[in-house]
């Protein structure tokens, strides 16, 4: 079986306290926002499957999907967790929690439903270029923001919002559009190596596709490496206060490659 890994060969260890880089405390949800110390192992390079994990409220064609992951899905470069398009009760969020979101579009235990507002986590190049990235999902292929080739939105964008294109001629996904459903993804192409929620289990197994791409090109964002040092305010309770220290640790066998690609 050749063709069938044990989930995953490699991966990298990124660590946050999923604080978010503005200030948040104006929010009116019942929940709090405080430290989480994520350390997540993360698939690396990313290894392309032939099935999809379905990780909103629906599955292929369309179906309810009964099991999707109400946790994080992946993580945004400047350290907030990003989620899937279900919330807590397996249904649309932005229908159902959007009021909660704050002006940026987080909310607590903070994290992403969707595209953040301009300038917090990235820049709008739309008509100008490629967007930047986003973050790293968690099958570890990169997300970046919804534009494209020349700042266009793409037009091959497969179920998962995935392609490739002139820019990174490696598989990423992009943000929707404009917001649209599924707001951030409807499914992940990769293989996983860890959950980073319950509402998900870690497959065995995770059949390889015999398509596969070099991802010796990729550049992580320089927050990833950062260490800015976050106060905790008093004045908010013990709650956190602004800016992830975002850290990436690596696997042995992936160090000498990963250490020439960090910024
Ligand atoms: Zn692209």
């Amino acid at each position: 079986m050749t063709n069938t890994v044990a989930v995953a060969s490699s991966y990298v260890t990124i660590g946050t306290t999923g604080c978010p880089p503005y200030d948040w405390s104006s929010q009116k949800t019942p929940n709090t926002a405080r430290y989480q110390y994520y350390s997540w192992k993360i698939t690396w390079p990313p290894v392309i499957s032939t099935s999809k994990i379905y990780v909103g409220i629906y599955g292929a064609n369309g179906a309810t999907n009964s099991n999707p992951i109400m946790g994080p899905i992946g993580l945004s470069v400047d350290g907030v967790p990003i989620y899937s398009n279900a919330d807590a009760n397996k249904l649309d969020a932005y229908i159902n929690e959007g009021s909660s979101f704050d002006t940026v579009g987080g909310h607590p235990d903070i994290h992403y439903h969707e595209e953040t507002a301009n300038n917090v986590v990235i820049t709008n190049t739309s008509g100008t270029s490629h967007s930047p990235l986003f973050g790293i999902m968690m099958d570890g292929v990169p997300i970046y923001g919804p534009y494209g080739d020349n700042g266009a939105v793409p037009t091959n964008l497969d179920a998962c919002n995935g392609h490739t294109d002139s820019t990174y001629g490696f598989y990423h996904y992009h943000l929707p559009a404009n917001r649209a459903f599924p707001y951030t993804l409807a499914c992940l192409s990769g293989c996983v190596y860890n959950a980073q929620d319950s509402s998900y289990t870690v497959p065995s197994t995770c059949a390889k596709s015999s398509t596969q791409y070099d991802y010796s090109s990729f550049k992580w964002s320089s927050s990833f490496t950062k260490a800015t040092v976050t106060t905790v305010s008093s004045a908010r309770g013990g709650r956190v206060g602004r800016g992830s220290d975002v850290w990436v640790a690596y696997a042995a066998t992936v160090a000498s490659t990963l250490a020439a690609l960090l910024l």
